[in-house]
């Protein structure tokens, strides 16, 4: 069956936007992933099709509403779908939670815009808030679209080589390797020399050196987990 993700938006035609293109685009025509962006305000009531309100409390601009939301999402839940919404007080999305995600049958996600959800809802239906960063979106379509992107990559079938998957950023839980390409030498900067050689067994030993390195230098927090991970050996 193909991997599914439905979208709840005020702005369904943002979808697929980027993700109809290139692998990723193969990949929906081949139907290994399925999308569906559902349009929240056809879940209004009222003729004026409202789904925000101003906030209980005070305070500036408006929140969506729990009852329009959770007509939407008792309309979209399925079975297995992980049911999320996008909001930058969840839990920081990392390559963990997307191989998790991935490896399930698929997503709901639900995107705020204006100030936010209102929070029964989120309660009520059980949402996993996921955060893709700290900063604050216009609305969580492009969030949605990130998350969605780095799970539809891990399908089987959607990468041209799969083999490629496992050495990338993150899989070993270090940072990557630097790579190079041709020309050999461009504009007086040689490529290390070790990667000409052909010696299969010590590149493999030089690019795993520059991605500790890497993530030691850039990423103490990543460093630390790794460490713990692999033991004494990671010094
Ligand atoms: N008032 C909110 C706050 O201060 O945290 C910001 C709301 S933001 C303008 C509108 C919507 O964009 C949010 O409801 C959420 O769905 C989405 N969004 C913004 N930043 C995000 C992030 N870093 N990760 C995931 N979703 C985000």
């Amino acid at each position: 069956a193909p991997w599914i993700a439905k979208v709840l938006t005020l702005y369904p035609e943002m979808f697929p936007g980027p993700l109809g293109h290139s692998l990723a685009g193969r990949g929906m025509v081949n139907n290994l992933w399925q999308l569906e962006a559902v349009q929240i305000r056809d879940f209004a009531t009222d003729k004026h099709r409202t789904v925000d309100d101003s906030p209980f409390g005070g305070g500036a601009g408006m929140v969506m509403r729990p009852d329009v939301l959770d007509a939407a999402l008792e309309a979209t839940l399925s079975a297995g779908l992980a049911p999320l919404v996008m909001t930058p007080r969840g839990r920081m999305l990392n390559q963990d939670r997307v191989r998790d995600l991935a490896a399930g049958p698929g997503v709901v996600v639900l995107c705020g815009r204006f100030e936010g959800i209102d929070q029964r809802v989120i309660e009520a239906r059980g949402l996993e808030e996921v955060s893709i960063g700290d900063y604050v979106l216009s609305g969580g379509e492009t969030a949605a679209l990130t998350l969605i992107d780095a799970c539809v990559r891990l399908i089987p079938g959607v990468m041209g080589s799969e083999a490629t998957l496992d050495e990338e950023s993150f899989e070993e839980g270090l940072l990557e390797y630097p790579h190079f390409t041709r020309p050999a030498d461009w504009n007086g900067r040689p490529v290390p020399d070790i990667l000409l050689s052909g010696h299969h067994e010590r590149i493999r030993a030089w690019r795993l050196a520059e991605a500790r390195r890497i993530t030691a230098d850039r990423r103490p927090d990543l460093w630390a987990r790794y460490c713990t991970r692999h033991g004494a050996g990671s010094h």
